[in-house]
């Protein structure tokens, strides 16, 4: 695929109008209606941090010598993040650029002293509860680290049972949410931490999502089982400041206990003719705007700031629960502890009530085992508490109605079902996109009823041919859609 770079430069009004006509077809986050991807503390502190990043838009923290200023911002950075999440003054750390670097980050420090302090294990593998984040699947996937599911219980959190019976000789590292993001629920770190220290391995606490939202919650007086520092087997937590830290994005910390630890992660290699290079995470070119917009929010907004943020957050929550919970029909998995929830239903189509909440602007992700749809509830979302709950309660009504659409929805899985049977994959993966234009995708290339399409791929028969179909459409999704 070739896309020819335009002969002459276009103006500066042609170039803007241009990408500004694109966005139409953008999620409208800023109108409260979307619960993932954005996270907003309001229209005061988001000016805050656009001035910053756009004061430090140039420099390069590559080299931490040249620009003492975005070196101070990152120092204070991890500091008044390790102060938070129960640090002593032994805990250390870095900015990166977001929570699946800092899980990267903790995965191959998890290798790297395993092989200095566990030499005799040659497959090192690491524990990790179902619901926890797809990217230690990719630090597996990178690192040849071997993850080891485990399951969860009724309520959503780690088994620790389970995790006790899978820690093998090899194990070199557990993992624990807080809290995990498909159910919003805290693992019991403590225990798991517990596993950890009496098989001399290492504990990770996931609180990418949590991390800059618990600490707050639990000041706020709601019960806040502890997941960070303060639990002795805890050894190192990733912590994204582009979520609840309401910095830019391209922002979060990774932290451990202690220097002799962090080592690990570090990078350097001498011998290059460019000269002696070193580097504390997996970027070279380290953007100095995503450091200094973090320094700034977390100083703009103070613990006064954060905690008011919080506490409004909390009783939309809380209102959205108790909503939920009284109409018929759909109910809050577990007994999630912060402003993260799946809805599900034993007696409707669910992805049906989703496409419904879509066709009336709301965006809610859809997850399955069990099938449920996703919230994450923020800042930009408390004005709406009412108007989300009456057209929740008017699409669970239309979810219940027997129709044309449904009927065509069974169809298309009975045809999937026959389809993955019988069908070469690379048929199926096409199917799948006839599927996809069958149940209606708009000029945007998002698909307005998903309900077909995602009931289908949840179930085919073979996980193998769903990832072949999956890793189709990311191909798909880096090609240029039709002109238009
Ligand atoms: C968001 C999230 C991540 C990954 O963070 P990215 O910034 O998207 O890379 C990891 N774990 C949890 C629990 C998360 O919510």
């Amino acid at each position: 695929m070739t896309i020819p770079l335009p002969k002459n430069g276009k103006t500066k009004e042609e170039v803007l109008a241009q990408m500004q006509a694109w966005r139409q077809h953008d999620l409208r986050w800023q109108e409260g209606k979307v619960f993932s991807l954005v996270f907003s503390a309001g229209q005061e502190a988001l000016a805050v941090i656009k001035e910053a990043y756009a004061m430090f838009f140039s420099e390069n923290m590559l080299n931490p010598t040249a620009f003492p200023s975005l070196r101070r911002c990152e120092t204070e950075v991890v500091g008044m993040s390790a102060s938070l999440l129960g640090g002593d003054g032994y805990v250390v750390g870095n900015m990166s650029s977001g929570g699946t670097e800092s899980i990267l980050m903790a995965v191959l420090t998890a290798r790297e002293w395993a092989k200095v302090n566990k030499p005799a294990v040659k497959q090192p593998e690491m524990i990790l509860p179902i619901t926890a984040h797809p990217a230690f699947e990719k630090a597996a996937h990178y690192f040849g680290v071997k993850p080891v599911r485990t399951p969860v219980g009724e309520d959503f959190r780690a088994d620790v049972a389970a995790v006790r019976a899978a820690v093998t000789a090899a194990t070199i590292l557990i993992v624990g949410s807080a809290p995990a993001y498909p159910h919003g629920v805290i693992d019991p770190i403590a225990e798991l931490a517990a596993v950890a220290q009496e098989n001399g391995i290492l504990c990770h606490t996931d609180a990418c999502v949590g991390g800059f939202m618990l600490p707050f919650v639990r000041k706020l007086g709601y019960a806040v089982p502890d997941f960070d520092f303060s639990v002795s087997g805890v050894t190192s937590i990733s912590a994204d400041l582009h979520k609840y830290g309401y910095a830019a994005k391209g922002a979060s910390v990774i932290l451990y206990r202690n220097n002799a630890l962090r080592r690990h992660q570090l990078f350097a290699y001498t011998d290059w003719p460019g000269g002696i290079y070193a580097s504390p995470t997996m970027g070279g070119t380290r953007p100095g705007g995503a450091i200094a917009a973090a320094w700034a929010v977390m100083n703009y907004l103070g613990e006064a700031g954060y905690l008011a943020i919080a506490k409004q957050v909390m009783q939309a929550v809380t209102a959205v629960n108790e909503g939920i919970r009284a109409i018929p029909g759909i109910y809050v998995l577990g007994d999630p502890q912060m402003s993260l929830m799946a809805i599900g239903s034993e007696s409707l189509d669910i992805y049906e009530v989703g496409d419904e909440m879509s066709a009336r602007g709301w965006q809610l992700d859809r997850q399955h085992y069990p099938p449920s749809l996703h919230m994450t509830v923020h800042f930009a979302h408390i004005g709406n508490v009412e108007t989300f709950l009456r057209d929740l309660a008017a699409s669970v009504r239309m979810a219940g109605k027997p129709g044309l659409r449904k009927t065509g929805n069974k169809l298309l899985l009975a045809a999937a079902r026959l389809a993955t049977r019988k069908l070469p994959e690379r048929w199926v993966s096409k199917l799948m996109g006839r599927a996809s234009s069958l149940v209606g995708v708009s000029g945007s290339g998002l698909p307005e009823r998903s309900a077909a399409m995602y009931g289908m791929m949840g179930s085919l028969p073979n996980r193998g041919d769903l990832k072949e179909v999956v890793l189709d459409l990311v191909e798909q999704f880096t090609q240029p859609q039709d002109a238009s």
